[in-house]
């Protein structure tokens, strides 16, 4: 991501970060001061938002899968998918690509793209997010000179790949010869293109549908695995708010995650090669145990307590050993086991809460199965137990109610060992930690209050469990706070400033 020069945003100071570029590592962000946990270091509106790249068929507004309803709404002036009339004239969509269709006379092919929706999206839609940005160049000149042009695009190791001629099709000639926008060069389109697909961040619209959007001062960011920032989108007006994780000093580089931070190293690396271009050598990626935490790692099956692990973890091709035994396997081999765990993993991951005991049942038991392969706090898990505990207390038949303690007890544990694995790869006021803390408050409770009733522990214990329950709680509060109060993070938030209130008024009666 560093190679990009010319940017006018490099050396660009601010408050609270500058921007620096080095010959060996290109630009990057660092601290202007010593910020605090927590701090905000950049707000920006996005410079373009629209769907994402292979997306299935959409409204071009507020990007709710389309059709919803038996009939298929289409804009009255352009005839593309939208869900109202309140869609068709929200201004993302009625100033920019709508006018352009209108014009060309291009209507959206309904039966091509209901027939087609498939693992590649729909061809006709993959135009709408370059063409905002081409448009957008044109509107607002002074941002796109000054912070968009010169973004990375890497057209050269893109030419080479199949995503290139893909884009050939369905954007630049589409652009060029179905919407007779001869205005735009080839290159100029497949540089959008570039631009969009190696710096855009994906967003959630209110109804929680996924958008891309570009945010040129954000994206100067380097990807780090263990980032020390976090950013929010609000659904509302898609504004990015960047804030530090952790205490940062004067000079501190700011790192940014580009890619799901609870996956392994072998398949974070794979994502980033694939999407963003670069081999990442961070810390994390260059140690074996990722930090300790034995996300890449498996048991072996030769001896008792051995754990498999490879010797160059920045190879893929390189091999694996046994800590305590001669067991050695290659890097091939490692990537097939992880296929295979990973589309179980994925398959129940798409069961989600509102399919009721289901959802719990089928990722117990996935995590059963692979009891024996994988190591304990592999990234498998730590995915796995993220959505249970977020499921345990809330889903049907599983409500916090209805649990009884051995239940309670396991969504205690679970949530515990999750935070011993985002103590290392999201330390500090990260959005996860947050929501993991908030869901390890309310157990805690409810086994103090029943072991209280049935006579177990003494009103002294009894308090100093809540106590315990409280700090917690108030750790979560001071995260969760942090996020725009229109996410569902900073309604949890709300809600547990609330709860806070009640829960020192009961210590205090005790
Ligand atoms: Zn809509
Ligand atoms: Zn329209
Ligand atoms: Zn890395
Ligand atoms: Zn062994």
């Amino acid at each position: 991501m560093s190679e990009q020069t010319g940017s006018k945003l490099a050396g660009k100071c601010t408050t609270t970060y500058k921007i620096l570029q080095s010959e060996r590592v290109g630009r990057y962000m660092v601290a202007n001061k010593e910020l605090e946990a927590g701090e905000e270091i950049i707000t920006e509106m996005p410079f373009v938002v629209g769907p994402k790249a292979a997306t299935y068929p959409l409204c071009l507004s507020c990007y709710t899968p389309w059709p919803a309803t038996d009939d298929k709404p289409l804009c009255s002036k352009c005839g593309w998918p939208v869900c109202s009339t309140e869609c068709e004239n929200q201004p993302q969509h009625k100033d920019y690509e709508c006018q352009i269709f209108a014009q060309a006379n291009e209507k959206f092919n309904v039966e091509a793209a209901l027939q087609e929706a498939n693992e590649n999206g729909v061809p006709q839609l993959e135009c709408i997010t370059p063409l905002r940005l081409l448009l957008e160049s044109e509107k607002n000149p002074d941002r796109w000179n000054n912070e968009v042009k010169d973004m990375e695009a890497h057209n050269k190791i893109r030419s080479q790949k199949e995503q290139w001629k893909s884009d050939q099709v369905n954007v630049v000639d589409y652009i060029k010869n179905r919407l007779k926008l001869e205005r735009f060069s080839e290159e100029q389109i497949q540089t959008v293109c570039g631009i969009l697909e190696v710096n855009a961040f994906e967003i959630r619209s209110l109804k929680g549908f996924p958008a891309r959007a570009l945010y040129p001062t954000t994206a100067m960011m380097n990807h780090s695995c263990v980032s020390n920032t976090c950013h929010s989108v609000s659904p509302i007006d898609y504004r990015i708010r960047l804030r530090t994780t952790l205490k940062i000093p004067p000079g501190g580089e700011l790192y940014g995650s580009y890619v799901h931070s609870l996956l392994p190293t072998m398949l974070r690396r794979e994502h980033l090669l694939a999407g963003k271009y670069f081999a990442c050598a961070c810390p994390r990626c260059s140690d074996p145990t990722e930090l300790g935490t034995h996300m890449s790692s498996l048991k072996c099956s030769k001896c008792d307590n051995g754990v498999i692990l490879s010797l160059d973890s920045l190879d893929p091709e390189s091999s694996w050993k046994c800590t305590h035994c001669e067991f050695s396997t290659s890097g091939p081999a490692i990537r097939k086991v992880l296929s295979v765990v990973q589309a179980e993993v994925d398959a129940v991951e798409a069961i989600s809460g509102a399919d009721g005991a289901d959802a719990i049942q089928a990722r117990e038991s996935v995590m059963k199965k692979y009891r024996s392969v994988l190591h304990p706090r592999h990234a498998f898990w730590t995915i796995l137990r993220h959505s249970l505990t977020q499921m345990y207390g809330r889903v049907d038949e599983y409500l916090l109610d209805d649990l009884p303690d051995v239940v309670l007890e396991h969504k205690i544990d679970m949530c515990k060992s999750l935070l011993q694995v985002l103590d290392v790869i999201e330390p500090g006021c990260s959005r996860i930690r947050g929501m993991t803390l908030y869901e390890l408050h309310a157990p805690l409770l409810f086994i103090a209050k029943t072991q209280w009733n049935a006579g177990v522990i003494d009103e002294a214990a009894l308090k100093s469990k809540m106590i315990e329950a409280s700090e917690i709680l108030k750790e979560a509060i001071k995260i969760l706070c942090m996020e725009p109060p229109e996410t569902p993070e900073g309604q949890i938030g709300v809600v547990a400033k609330q709860s806070l209130v009640q829960l020192e008024q009961s210590i205090n009666d005790l």
